[in-house]
């Protein structure tokens, strides 16, 4: 989890060697003049550091604005600014899509991406009305904010987290989005923070704080990119929630994305509707019927085949002839699977003394199941390791009863037979 500077640390406000931070004082500084100080490299990919910009680097959990620079000489040169990245120590790098050797001294005009920059700015000014909200309503502190491409998470320090509470928070700070309240960014020092009741006050040694204050409703040193009044920020949607080893992470997405997300949860909605030939709302109750459903064709299933098993063991039974007081049972069932000769070699050999059953099943996989009666002098076992040894595949078991997975079906049903009729001329003394 990344943590955010408006709840981790607080932003460095620019020293005089530093790049000048343009979006410090204004978010919706969409162009901008500016001077190449220096060219860097990050990764082997190409970059520069400009004496001013727009361009929002990424810090903690606020991801990078992407854009183009373009060399104000050279109309029509315009380079795409893929990432931009603060170095420890406080550079801002441009990193550039393709190497472009920008000499100390140029001069060029920046661009940022509007359709970013404004996701972006709903992300970030959304959660900061949202950690209000819950902090107002339950006293539950943000402790980390994390920006994804698809959707966005606040962690609140708590045990438990209701239902109830994320819809109450959800409502309150939908609330703040409709009364449009002001977002304003002004710079104190620690000492004045200090006394203003600041939602968190990092923990540096600068003495400079950049604050947000959404009016009367939150106030919180932040370096990130806001709206100017909370309408911007369109809405804020909470989704899922779930417990984490410190507390409860909270899901949302606001503005376009809110709508963008509940379209594309429409649209699923729709085709599963579409699926059960109902109305969205009654998905789940569908869904619950066609569960009832198929556990009672299931039962069905178990119920029918266990009579097939009945069925076919009574018939078996009296169709084969007797060996010396025994009867060797052959079968092979193409359209069959382990479970049905498994449970047919039971009702054989437990329901009749004097059965020795040699079953297989070919569907999915091929398997044998060997069985006998109780007190038949034969160890199936080391007679299925045997048929195995020529068909090869794995298996074995007991005196009474094994199974095996025969690699493959054919030549199975010979080497049964062949088995079976060798037992007859052969019986044990
Ligand atoms: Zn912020």
């Amino acid at each position: 989890m990344e943590l955010h500077p408006s709840e981790s640390r607080m932003p460095a406000l620019p020293n005089s060697d530093m790049t000048e931070r343009l979006y410090y004082q204004n978010s919706f500084l969409y162009e901008f003049d500016a001077e190449v100080v220096d060219s860097a490299s990050t990764d082997s990919r190409p970059a520069v550091i400009l004496d001013r910009t727009a361009f929002y680097p990424t810090s903690g959990g606020q991801v990078f604005d992407t854009g183009w620079v373009r060399l104000r000489e050279a109309i029509g040169t315009k380079l795409r600014v893929i990432e931009v990245i603060e170095t420890d120590d406080g550079q801002i790098l441009h990193v550039l899509e393709n190497s472009a050797s920008l000499a100390k001294g140029t001069l060029v005009h920046g661009q940022i991406d509007i359709e970013r920059r404004r996701d972006h700015m709903q992300q970030h000014s959304g959660q900061h009305v949202l950690s209000a909200a819950f902090l107002r309503l339950f006293n539950l502190p943000t402790v980390s904010f994390h920006m994804g491409a698809e959707s966005c998470s606040i962690d609140l320090d708590t045990k438990n987290l209701s239902a109830a509470q994320v819809e109450s928070a959800e409502a309150l700070a939908n609330d703040v989005v409709m009364e449009n309240r002001a977002v304003s960014i002004r710079f104190v020092t620690q000492a004045e923070a200090r006394g203003l009741g600041l939602r968190k006050i990092p923990p540096v040694e600068r003495d400079q704080l950049r604050l947000i204050e959404v009016n009367d409703f939150d106030l919180t040193a932040c370096g990130g990119t806001h709206v100017a009044s909370t309408g911007q920020i369109g809405s804020i949607l909470l989704r899922k929630t779930e417990k984490t080893r410190q507390g409860w992470r909270v899901e949302f997405v606001c503005g376009k994305r809110a709508v963008l997300t509940a379209r594309r949860d429409y649209a699923v909605l729709a085709e599963a509707g579409g699926l059960l030939s109902s109305h969205i709302w009654e998905i789940p109750q569908q869904i619950r019927k066609m569960q009832d459903e198929s556990r009672s064709s299931r039962k069905e299933g178990e119920r029918l085949m266990e009579e097939l098993a009945d069925l076919y063991a009574t018939r078996l039974f009296a169709e084969t002839a007797e060996h010396g007081g025994r009867k060797f049972i052959v079968r092979i069932f193409p359209d069959r699977d382990l479970r049905f000769i498994k449970l047919l070699a039971q009702r054989l050999t437990r329901q009749s003394m004097g059965v020795v059953a040699f079953l297989g099943a070919a569907i999915d996989q091929p398997a044998l199941i060997f069985a006998q009666s109780a007190e038949q002098p034969f160890d199936m076992g080391a007679l299925m390791k045997e048929i195995l040894a020529r068909l090869g595949g794995r298996g074995g078991g007991s005196k009474d009863m094994a199974q095996g997975g025969p690699a493959q079906t054919e030549g199975m049903e010979a080497a049964l037979a062949t088995l079976a009729s060798r037992l007859r001329e052969q019986p044990p003394k």
